[in-house]
């Protein structure tokens, strides 16, 4: 886990080692009481030093929860209380009798547990290896029988196995803990997003924080391609990649829509028509994990690999599970975001730009042309008599009408180009980097087209098309305002209008100067 924010907090450790503070209070009191009655001489003044040694020791047990609450650093405050332990259990060894060593041994295992339990390993190493150390120095020349010391070494032994099977077990919460926070914390930030590049950015650092994997990937379903929106591969990041989907694991994870989880892949592969390829820096993953991601409007899959065979294991597969739920959610989300925002700003029945989404992209535009020293020509364009021509062939076939023109419009220019539609039958396209000769040919060419156009009734009568009138103007060499662009490209398309419709205002003459 590369994240620590999580794990347990003081409050969390102090109820964990509440039942062995109790026990190690229980076993130091009978330790005293047995020292006062049965074994220690009858001198006065060793019964006042064992009973102030005694009631010290109970009120420090019992007050431990204030004294670990209280303490700044838990940290220095664990090593502390473990120094203060080792020096009070070496001290009970060398002055109590040897007949009580069980009951201090099962101090020192008490101690060492609970030492472990609300801090690393290191304070409850020292304090079983200081005392076991101490003790067998004192002990060595007295007469212990044989299978004494084996009790106390095998106690010491499992004080040690006590310890680190405490530290796993902690491990073990503490990773888990940091999983679900993550998770919530991606949920939480991930349900407000709207922007598709966000959410693979919070995706990237949930991968970061919650995972430990070499490299991941998010590839998304493009008809027969996947689309790699993020890709990581040991400490590198790979844009803008797509792939064949064919015979890929992620294409299998995606059709199955079921997890896969390839532990060892020097063991070779059994999934039929799959074969394995490196994506990302040519290095062979050894461990491999893909989860399918799906939801109304996309379809994708999420995976995690590794150099190392055995990286991952089931938790890793439930967490991935739950992130790729939430992508597909979120995904899902942005890509509706998204398409409402577009329609927003399309015309309903042609497609192209509404007039005032055109307006503002005809002022974003000029703005970069200005930057970049570049020309932006506008033609207006408007149906010549179409009202009569509504009339005499019915609304519908003026409807086709213009759908077509915008279609045909669409074909002679470039995708960088826009197309709003100005009023009823009156369209402006913006064609940046492009000067009035250049935009007087487009004009002439989307002419040339609708005349060639041929549509039937629902009889199968060939209809006449529509002339088209159109005016030009040009941005900054004619004006530098956009507002009086329009204007003038209105009124030229009004000139036109005048002369006899059919025509282009000014002709490609006129741009030839
Ligand atoms: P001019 O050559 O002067 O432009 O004559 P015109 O008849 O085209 O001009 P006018 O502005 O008087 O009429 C525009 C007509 O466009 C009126 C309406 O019937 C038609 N129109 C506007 N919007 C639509 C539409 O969405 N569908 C159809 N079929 N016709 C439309
Ligand atoms: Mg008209
Ligand atoms: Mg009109």
């Amino acid at each position: 886990m590369k994240n620590k924010r999580g794990g347990f907090t003081p409050q969390e450790n102090l109820i964990s080692i509440l039942p062995s503070v109790m026990a190690g209070l229980i076993v130091f009191s009978t330790i005293i009481v047995a020292n006062l009655v049965y074994f220690l001489p009858q001198e006065p003044l060793y019964r006042v030093i064992l009973i102030i040694y005694g009631v010290s020791g109970s009120l420090y047990l019992s007050f431990y929860y204030f004294i670990y609450t209280a303490a700044l650093n838990k940290s220095r405050f664990s090593w502390v209380n473990a120094v203060i332990a080792a020096i009070a259990l070496c001290s009970m060894a060398y002055f109590f009798s040897a007949k009580i060593d069980h009951l201090l041994y099962t101090l020192v295992l008490i101690a060492a547990l609970s030492s472990s339990l609300i801090s690393t390993r290191g304070p409850a190493y020292f304090l079983v290896v200081s005392v076991t150390s101490f003790y067998f120095l004192i002990r060595s020349n007295q007469r212990i029988m044989e299978y004494e010391w084996v009790i106390h070494l095998g106690l010491s032994i499992a004080a040690l196995m006590g310890v680190e099977t405490i530290q796993q077990l902690k491990n073990m919460a503490t990773r888990q803990i940091n999983r679900l926070e993550t998770i919530n914390e991606l949920s939480r930030q991930i349900v407000s997003t709207l922007d598709t590049k966000q959410v693979f950015a919070l995706l990237n650092a949930t991968f970061q924080s919650a995972l430990e994997a070499d490299s991941y990937y998010i590839g998304i379903l493009d008809g027969d391609f996947i689309k790699l929106e993020l890709l990581y591969d040991d400490g590198e990041y790979f844009h803008d990649l797509r792939l064949s989907k064919k015979g890929t694991l992620s294409n299998w994870v995606i059709t199955h829509q079921q997890e896969l989880f390839l532990p060892d892949m020097r063991k070779g592969i059994q999934l039929d028509g799959v074969e394995v390829i490196n994506i990302g820096k040519d290095k062979p993953t050894l461990s491999w994990m893909g989860i399918p991601m799906h939801g109304a409007h996309v379809d994708g899959i999420m995976a995690i690999s590794s150099y190392r065979p055995n990286a991952f294991d089931r938790s890793d597969m439930e967490l991935l599970s739950t992130i790729a739920q939430r992508a597909a959610l979120a995904l899902d989300n942005t890509y509706h975001h998204a398409l409402v925002q577009q329609q927003a700003r399309l015309d309903s029945l042609t497609k192209v730009y509404n007039h005032g989404y055109f307006i503002q992209t005809l002022h974003e535009q000029a703005q970069i042309c200005k930057t970049q020293n570049q020309p932006l020509s506008l033609i207006m364009l408007d149906i010549d008599f179409f009202k009569q021509y509504n009339d005499t062939f019915g609304h519908p076939i003026g409807d086709e009408i213009l759908v077509s023109l915008c279609v045909i419009i669409r074909s002679h220019i470039k995708s960088t180009d826009s197309i709003g539609r100005w009023g009823g039958e009156e369209f402006a396209i913006a064609l940046p980097n492009t000067d009035g000769h250049q935009a007087a040919l487009v004009a002439q060419r989307i002419r040339e087209t609708l005349g060639s156009l041929k549509i039937r009734n629902s009889e199968q009568f060939t209809i006449p098309i529509p002339t088209i009138s159109m005016g030009l103007a040009m941005f900054p060499l004619e004006t530098n305002d956009t507002t009086k662009l329009i204007d003038l490209a209105d009124k030229r398309l009004y000139t036109a209008k005048e002369r006899g419709r059919d025509q282009i205002e000014p002709a490609l003459a006129f741009w030839k100067k």
